[in-house]
């Protein structure tokens, strides 16, 4: 692409957003801001609704019903009733709803997939409006720089096939229905962290529409300290609407999945952490551990497709628990091992969280007591209840990938030792007992926090696209990240528009 090209693509936006902005503010300069957050929202509602017509719906409309089920949130515990779903087709449009928003001062949540299951992140009540990107999914590809820029509403699925279509890759999610802006935005741990780092280390450009409307660009070299931020630091500096990501020659994978009885859980732990250490020396290989009450559910995946089984995987061929293969060995791709690991689970609650650790046989051995206690504690699985934990092992070259790849490092303050990111996840039916559940999460969340600190392996970092809404996780990345986190927020949105009205995040007013 040439340079003019560039130039034009990071500026077009900027002029179109300011155009649509002024004429919109012509229209309602003489509105006063209304008295409660239901008013404004509903204030917000009625001007979008004048300005962009059928693509802002309501929970009731009618003609919403569709939109209302295909746009549901992966966790039920998010399927609340906002006063309006506005669907912009550019970021002129999201310009204009951010305009609307800071007049109306109504809160906001911004939706990319909704697969975040803390309720307030990509949804809100009557009280806020949502804007909700799906509808900027457009996707270009620069045969020059190998450069894929898509649009902030793809899911990595879409993603995966369009560029293998055109022989490349890219290191995104595991799963074909996430967001490729919540996972980036909260750094994203793709199926082959250990490779090339993290989901936010493939990002060469964001496109970011400002609390004050302007639409701006940022990479290495243009506003290099909003880039970094981005990087990890979510959605407190405004909407990204366009990712444009490093990409690769197709990359093969190979991968199965196995099922194993739980009750040969120390021999399954003693194999992971050894796979573990093994992986230290060979980057292509990843696994995970997902432990439920009737089974474990064993990953392995390598990213390339060897006729020899990797050294890496042999602690796993000592098991002689495993009850069936899933997914049996099959070479592929990145898009055809999202498809065959993800599942599309019945509707129903979820709370998650996740703590890092180093890796250690014991603590992983007091940790799945913990679960065990706290698992007794819960209805039976019968009635849909889940309490699961995965082990995700993350190499000192994961770590050491986003600081060295020459883009100038991520905001996530990664340690270079090698880590496991524990994900617990409870499911449980729509009708299920909030409080008894969310007892259960707080005293593992607490236990398991406990065991790792005393034993000195608990890491500061939480993977923030695992996170459950109480967490620090900003903290986590560190002081002096902390610090230019506050900085660029600050810069970038001076009025604070994404601190005050946002409904919720990860989020600088969230600082203890
Ligand atoms: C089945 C499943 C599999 C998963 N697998 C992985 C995995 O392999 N690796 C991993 O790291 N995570 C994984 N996750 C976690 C997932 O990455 C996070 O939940 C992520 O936040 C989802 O992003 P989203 O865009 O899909 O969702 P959303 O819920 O729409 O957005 C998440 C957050 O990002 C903000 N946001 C979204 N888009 C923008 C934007 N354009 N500008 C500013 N802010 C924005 C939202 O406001 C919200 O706070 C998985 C989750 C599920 C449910």
């Amino acid at each position: 692409m040439s340079a003019l090209l560039k130039l034009f693509r990071s500026t077009e936006t900027h002029f179109l957003s300011a155009t649509k902005h002024s004429l919109f503010l012509r229209r309602s300069s003489t509105m006063s801001v209304p008295k409660t957050d239901l008013e404004r929202a509903a204030a917000a509602r009625d001007l979008l609704k004048s300005t962009f017509g059928q693509r802002v719906t309501t929970f009731d409309d009618a003609a919403s019903g569709p939109y209302v089920a295909l746009r549901a949130p992966w966790s039920t515990t998010c399927h609340t009733r906002s006063a309006a779903y506005f669907q912009p087709v550019s970021p002129a449009e999201v310009s204009t709803a951010l305009s609307i928003i800071t007049k109306t001062q109504s809160k906001f949540a911004v939706r990319a997939t909704g697969h975040n299951p803390n309720p307030g992140f990509s949804s809100t009540h009557e009280d806020g409006v949502i804007i909700d990107l799906h509808r900027l999914d457009t996707k270009s590809f620069d045969e020059e720089t190998g450069i894929a820029s898509v649009g902030a509403g793809n899911t990595w699925g879409e993603v995966y096939t369009w560029l293998e279509g055109k022989g490349r890759s890219v290191m995104g999610g595991r799963y074909e229905e996430i967001g490729v802006a919540g996972f980036c935005l909260g750094g994203g741990m793709p199926g082959f962290v250990n490779l090339r780092g993290m989901g936010c280390d493939q990002v060469r450009g964001f496109e970011v529409v400002l609390g004050d409307g302007n639409t701006v660009y940022c990479s290495a070299h243009v506003r290099p300290d909003l880039y970094r931020a981005l990087k990890g630091g979510g959605s407190n500096f405004g909407v990204v609407t366009r990712f444009d990501l490093q990409t690769y020659p197709l990359l093969k994978t190979q991968y199965t999945v196995s099922l194993y009885k739980p009750d040969d859980y120390a021999n399954i732990i003693r194999a992971s952490v050894d796979a573990h250490k093994e992986m230290e020396h060979d980057p292509k290989a990843a696994y995970f551990t997902n432990v439920h009450r009737d089974f474990v559910a064993i990953g392995q995946l390598y990213a390339d497709t060897p006729k020899e089984e990797p050294k890496v995987f042999e602690p796993f061929k000592k098991l002689d628990s495993m009850l069936a293969p899933v997914v049996p060995k099959t070479d592929g791709t990145l898009s055809t091992l999202a498809q065959a690991i993800g599942h599309r689970p019945p509707k129903g609650k979820r709370v998650i969280f996740t703590i890092s650790t180093k890796v250690d046989q014991d603590l992983y051995l007091a940790i799945h007591n913990i679960w065990q206690d706290v698992t007794a504690t819960l209805p039976s699985s019968a009635d849909g209840t889940d309490l699961h934990y995965t082990i995700q092992p993350v190499t000192a070259a994961a770590a050491r990938a986003g600081r060295d790849n020459g883009t100038g490092g991520n905001a996530l303050g990664l340690k270079e030792v090698s880590q496991n990111w524990y994900v617990f996840t409870l499911e449980y039916p729509k009708n299920g007992h909030d409080s008894v559940h969310r007892t259960a999460m707080d005293s593992i969340y607490e236990q398991v926090k406990k065991t790792a600190e005393d034993k000195g392996l608990l890491l500061d970092f939480v993977c923030p696209t695992f996170a459950d809404k109480r967490q620090d996780v900003l903290r986590g990345f560190g002081e002096e990240n902390v610090g230019m986190i506050k900085e660029v927020a600050a810069k970038y949105d001076g009025h604070g528009v994404f601190q005050k009205l946002q409904y919720g995040g990860f989020l600088v007013r969230d600082l203890l």
